[in-house]
């Protein structure tokens, strides 16, 4: 069986901009939370999932 992923957004807590994109799969019921560097805060912060 295929394993169905989906596109999320990744979205800085700080300042709410969507800087990057991930695939996630479709049955994980976990929010992704991910530390990434924001060019607009210009340092890293926590981006949380966006649905599309
Ligand atoms: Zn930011």
């Amino acid at each position: 069986m295929k394993t169905k992923e989906r596109f999320v957004f990744l979205e800085c807590t700080a300042c709410k901009n969507r800087n990057y994109t991930t695939f996630k799969r479709q049955k994980s019921s976990y929010k992704l939370e991910k530390k990434k560097f924001c060019p607009f805060c210009r340092k890293h912060v926590s981006h949380k999932e966006h649905k599309l």
